[in-house]
């Protein structure tokens, strides 16, 4: 275990906010976590960060930040039909899909391109290009704070959702993950269902295989977000909003080419149209904006402060409120 106090997190959140936590723990195995847990050293406040590509840190954190770095993908179970793996929380998420790739497993090359470590991946149940995670997790395991009293959930019993689980809701603030268990196939099976996607393959003349599904996702991805080496941004910021059938049909008379799609019960809006449409596609104030190829994403373009990140985001839901009676809420984690 490595302690660091007062530790810049400038390197640890992809907004790239210039803030300091007191202290910064970098978890070198799962034991460390019951080690501290056994010294008393975990007391609130204390927050568990992967790789900080779904946080805004609005002030500095006045706490511990509990920090995964054990890394690994081990095969537990394997037929002829599927594989089951193990994979630590620490590791990269694009590095199990590079795993995946060279061991030709099937289930998460829609998800290729999302930043973030593997522990965090249940937790909104990441999705893009029509897969959720939630497809091919089987289980979760990870220790309850602050006792460190582990855990191992079925993915039936994750309550997993749109942007959301178990570990988003009750227990958010509350876990530590430490494993996600995958089950993946042998045998080719694609979703290629999201019409950006089919274009794209369509486009560039290619097969559906595992590589070239990977490679046109990546190429849709690069065409649409920022490169977060360069512009500072969480993905996402805003939710798309589900709202009841007759909202919808009532916003259509303001918004005629309004993008909807069945939710359960109500109506899935795109929070980036309706922002689009109250015109801050594009917007900039100093160095916040709202990302000028996709308006759901609320970007830093160099040094812009949390409290103006802050001011942006709240002026698009305000207006966004005014305009067309839909309360925007936000994807990101707010500290
Ligand atoms: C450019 C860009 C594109 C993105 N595209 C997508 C996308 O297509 N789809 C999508 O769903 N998301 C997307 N995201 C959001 C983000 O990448 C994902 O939510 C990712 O899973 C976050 O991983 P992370 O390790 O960075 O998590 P963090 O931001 O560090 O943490 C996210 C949340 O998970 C909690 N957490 C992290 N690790 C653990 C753990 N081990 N145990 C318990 N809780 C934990 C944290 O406390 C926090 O609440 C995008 C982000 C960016 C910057």
């Amino acid at each position: 275990m490595k302690v660091f106090e007062n530790h810049s997190l400038l390197g640890y959140n992809t907004f790239k906010m210039e803030v300091v936590c007191r202290q910064f723990i970098d978890l070198e195995s799962p034991d460390e976590l019951k080690d501290l847990a056994a010294q008393g050293g975990l007391t609130p406040p204390y927050y568990v960060l992967g790789g900080g590509s779904n946080v805004l840190f609005t002030r500095d954190y006045e706490g511990c930040i509990l920090h995964p770095v054990f890394q690994g993908v081990e095969i537990v179970e394997e037929d002829a039909q599927s594989v089951t793996l193990r994979v630590a929380a620490g590791t990269e998420w694009e590095d199990l899909i590079n795993y995946c790739l060279e061991h030709h497993l099937y289930g998460l090359e829609n998800l290729t391109g999302i930043p973030g470590l593997v522990g965090s991946a249940p937790v909104q149940n990441i999705g893009a290009y029509g897969v959720e995670v939630k497809d091919c997790i089987l289980a979760v395991e990870g220790y309850h704070l602050p006792t460190a009293t582990p855990f191992r959930y079925e993915a039936a019993d994750c309550r997993f959702g749109y942007r959301t689980s178990l570990f988003k809701t009750e227990l958010k603030g509350r876990c530590f993950i430490t494993y996600v268990w995958f089950k993946l196939g042998k045998e080719p099976h694609f979703t290629l269902t999201y019409k950006a996607l089919t274009d794209e393959m369509a486009r560039q003349q290619l097969e559906p295989s595992l590589e070239n599904v990977v490679r046109c996702v990546r190429s849709v991805r690069d065409s649409k977000l920022p490169d977060i080496t360069e512009i500072g941004c969480a993905g996402s910021f805003f939710q798309n909003p589900v709202v009841p059938a007759v909202q919808a049909a009532s916003l259509k008379s303001q918004i005629p080419d309004l993008v909807s799609y069945p939710a359960g019960e109500g109506v899935k809006l795109a929070a980036g149209q309706l922002i689009d449409k109250a015109g801050w596609k594009g917007y900039r104030e100093g160095d916040a904006g709202i990302y000028p190829k996709q308006a759901l994403v609320v970007v830093n373009y160099g040094h812009a402060r949390p409290e103006e990140i802050k001011q942006l985001y709240e002026k698009v839901i305000s207006d966004v409120n005014n305009k067309f009676h839909i309360t925007l809420q936000p994807e990101v984690n707010i500290l």
